[in-house]
């Protein structure tokens, strides 16, 4: 039975569905590895690939890596993860410019927070496609002596006149012709730096009337004097990323080349520069095959390094770890999870078509993930005093607060009460609107945990803010004991002893973008960013958020997830970041 033959259902994820078909059509059964990357000889000296399936997850290093990436990520290692696969992480550092250590770092950590690996045993599966130059300069040779390549001297102008359009067939270069021995010595000079930049390039020879451009004696290497992060300057060409991808992929038996859908057009390229390189005796079949889905378009968020890169240059955000940034390194110090991610994509699902997704539902898949990953805890956000005059001075009584309602297991904390409390100033309301059931000027409430108390007046600033309310408490009504429930209240409201209380910097985290579709219909995307991303807060909180370490993750109850920050929180003095409202404010 052939691959071809048996129709391949499109699922909610269809490349799922072409994995489990290759396999079923034991697709790879003749697949050498010998333990690295390399050519066919190098691969015939192994033994069949232990790896049934091999995918790789491709970044080029010139940027950090975005909610996007995830969605390439989790595709990538997750099918080498549930197909007994291996699942490379390579960097694609073909392009000499942009590329740094920084950005190696940083992917390297985003990628493992997500919690995958590309090792397996004593293999790293960590690959440099700068490694593969000498053999994608021999692979270059290899096209031009079997009459594949050639050598133009045309500029940059002429080449894009003569390429034709997507109606009319392109020109033939002039230097089209060229003799084997010509080109071959020019391709030489060209790596020897005997011509400027730009002066001459290799282009494979295809066919110039081809419908699809890609075809029309596309570009593969050029000379560029440049400074390269691996390769130092070893090279003064390099290869075009069209000409490089496939034989990274080749050279490291990847089975399945899964890339978002603007290279689908690159697509027969890809295939016959390979194929090319096989009938030479440089690689060996089976070739791997490239697949494209549709790349994740997220509202309220850009997904592009270049307008991340100018998002944290021009000063937009603090850095490349903004909370407000969609990238992982953001996101994770916003307090996002990465098993959220795993629902997201999961709930996405990957097709070819492209969509938009709502911001909503990513964080939906946060809260559901935190919900019942994190512990609850008490904060006054926006605190005002609350002083029991009836509560004797100097006491400190305990009250107890699970610290999950679903979890009984997780066990309960101790929360000092005292005499004077910091409670949120919106819990009390001087006239109260229809349907308040807080604190008002001659109402009732549940300290929650603690005691039902009944206001008996209020204190106001010069500008009419409430600063201060007073109340009595009802000593047979404390929660957990026999009394609790004689008398019945409404509302529930939380507090922190003043006595005891954490005054911490909180920061309320909101979208950067006030644009679901941030530079749409021409508009320049900055002029969408949302200028109240971030507020900084001074709020109360229970004592035992002192202690919390960075990146814990706590609901502070009836407000929203929050997470210690990984970077400004100092020991004994932690800074939360508001990952997410208990539910979505946008929504109208
Ligand atoms: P950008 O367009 O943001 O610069 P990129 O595609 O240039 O991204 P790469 O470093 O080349 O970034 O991407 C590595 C892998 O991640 C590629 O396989 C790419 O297809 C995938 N990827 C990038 N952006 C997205 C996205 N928005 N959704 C899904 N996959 C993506
Ligand atoms: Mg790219």
């Amino acid at each position: 039975m052939s691959a071809e033959k048996t129709p391949i259902p499109l699922g909610s994820n269809f490349i799922r569905a072409i994995v489990e078909h290759d396999l079923a059509d034991n697709k790879f059964a003749s697949k050498k590895w010998a333990g690295s990357p390399g050519d066919a000889t190098h691969q015939a000296t192994g033994q069949a690939d232990p790896a049934k399936i091999r995918t790789r997850f491709p970044p080029e290093p010139n940027g950090y890596l975005h909610i996007g990436h995830a969605k390439s990520i989790f595709l990538n290692f997750g099918l080498a993860r549930d197909y007994a696969g291996v699942c490379h992480l390579r960097f694609d550092d073909t392009n000499p410019e942009k590329e740094s250590q920084e950005y190696v770092d940083s992917i390297s950590v985003a990628v493992q927070w997500l919690g995958f690996n590309w090792a397996n045993g004593a293999e790293s599966n960590l690959y440099f496609a700068s490694n593969y130059f000498d053999f994608m300069y021999h692979a270059a040779e290899s096209l031009i002596e079997n009459g594949h390549a050639f050598v133009d001297s045309q500029t940059a102008d002429e080449m894009r006149e003569t390429r034709g359009t997507l109606t009319e067939p392109g020109k033939n270069s002039p230097w089209r012709n060229r003799s084997v021995a010509e080109n071959l010595q020019l391709f030489r000079e060209m790596r020897d730096g005997k011509h400027a930049d730009g002066s001459l390039i290799l282009r494979a020879k295809i066919d110039m009337a081809s419908p699809n451009i890609n075809l029309r004696d596309p570009a593969i290497y050029r000379v560029r004097r440049a400074h390269h992060h691996n390769t130092g300057d070893t090279w003064c060409i390099y290869p075009m990323y069209t000409f490089a991808h496939p034989i990274e992929d080749a050279l490291e038996q990847i089975t399945h080349s899964i890339c978002t859908l603007e290279f689908e057009d690159q697509r027969p390229f890809y295939d016959w520069l390979l194929e090319r390189l096989a009938e030479a005796g440089l690689l060996a079949h089976p070739l791997p095959k490239q697949y494209e889905f549709a790349r994740l378009n997220l509202t309220y968020v850009v997904l592009s390094k270049r307008k991340l890169i100018d998002l944290v240059e021009q000063k937009h955000v603090s850095g490349w770890d903004d909370p407000r940034l969609p990238t992982l390194a953001g996101a994770r110090r916003r307090g996002y999870v990465a098993e959220g991610f795993k629902l997201f994509t999961d709930r996405i699902g990957v097709s070819k078509a492209d969509s938009w997704i709502e911001y909503t539902i990513l964080e939906d898949c946060m809260r559901e993930v935190l919900n019942d990953a994190a512990e609850r805890r008490i904060a006054v956000l926006d605190p005002i005093k609350l002083v029991i005059d009836n509560y004797p001075v100097n006491q400190v009584e305990d009250c107890f607060a699970p610290n999950h309602p679903l979890k009984p297991e997780l066990g309960k904390r101790v929360v000092p009460l005292t005499r004077e409390l910091w409670i949120e100033a919106e819990d009390f309301m001087e006239t109260p609107s229809k349907g308040f059931f807080r604190l008002t000027p001659d109402g009732m409430v549940r300290l929650r945990y603690g005691y039902v108390v009944k206001c008996t007046g209020f204190e106001k600033d010069a500008a009419g803010n409430v600063t201060v309310v007073h109340c009595d408490y009802l000593p047979d009504t404390k929660s957990g004991t026999p009394g609790a429930d004689a008398i019945k209240v409404k509302g529930n409201i939380h507090w922190v002893s003043a006595q005891h209380a954490y005054a911490a910097e909180i920061r309320l985290y909101d979208r950067l973008f006030k644009e679901a579709h941030p530079g749409s219909g021409d508009r320049d995307y900055l002029n969408d960013l949302n200028p109240d991303s971030v507020k900084t807060i001074t709020s109360q909180l229970e004592p035992s958020l002192k202690d919390a370490k960075a990146e814990d993750k706590f609901q502070f109850e009836r407000h929203g997830y929050f997470v210690a920050d990984k970077k400004d929180s100092a020991a004994g003095k932690p800074i939360f970041n508001r990952t997410v409202t208990l539910r979505d404010a946008w929504q109208k």
